[in-house]
């Protein structure tokens, strides 16, 4: 399965949540779930319609959505499952540290990218560093201690001013640390499930894949 390259608000209409793709348009009333809470001058149109989903059609939808969210491909986050699985203690709380130690996850939650999207992208390009090195692998797992910056060449380009203009853009989380004078990041611990900001329940992912 191929990663998804359609209209992102599909996804969210999609899995009847946000799933926060599209990046500053996201915090909007522009955004697609938004409007479709509250449309003009009428009813909400959430929750109509509803059926009763399988204890199977749970697992598969929020497998897509920890997918979607994360923007891997379907072997990715296969792997990522397996790998927690083989670490200790609870699989579902290691996946959710797995991803979100993703150095694209990373680059989003520092606020140097709008979206994990863009974030992917950037790191694709060459335009991070970790610890001094060039990477251009989104997936690469950081560990505390790791720091990211910005390579040479990426700090004079129109981008990155532009991004610095307004950074930092969201609250950063506590595992992460911005230095904002040096636009650098850096991992200091693990995330805990506290410090994981999202809505994907990991239990029936956990469940879908112990199956197969
Ligand atoms: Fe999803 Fe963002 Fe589009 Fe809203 S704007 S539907 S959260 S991708």
């Amino acid at each position: 399965m191929g990663r998804y390259t359609g209209p992102v608000c599909r996804l969210c209409r999609r899995m009847g949540t946000k799933l926060f793709l599209k990046g500053e348009r996201c915090f909007t009333p522009r955004c697609a779930v938004e409007k479709r809470r509250a449309p003009p001058g009428g009813q909400s149109r959430e929750g109509s319609g509803r059926r009763r989903i399988s204890e199977h059609g749970i697992q598969l939808r929020e497998k897509q959505k920890g997918r979607f969210i994360y923007g891997l491909m379907e072997a990715q986050f296969r792997n990522d499952v397996e790998e927690a699985t083989r670490l200790k203690g609870s699989t579902g709380q290691r996946l959710l540290e797995l991803l979100e130690r993703r150095l694209d996850n990373v680059v989003f939650r520092l606020g140097f990218a709008d979206s994990r999207g863009q974030a992917r992208q950037l790191v694709g390009h060459g335009h991070l560093l970790v610890n001094s090195r060039p990477v251009n692998i989104p997936s690469l797992t950081l560990k505390a201690g790791d720091i990211v910056s910005w390579t040479e060449r990426s700090a004079k380009g129109a981008y990155y001013k532009t991004m610095l203009e307004s950074l930092p853009k969201r609250p950063v989380p506590q595992w992460l640390e911005l230095d904002k004078n040096n636009v650098t990041g850096k991992v200091v611990t693990v995330p805990t499930p506290s410090d994981i900001d999202t809505s994907i329940d990991t239990r029936p992912i956990v469940e879908y894949y112990s199956r197969r």
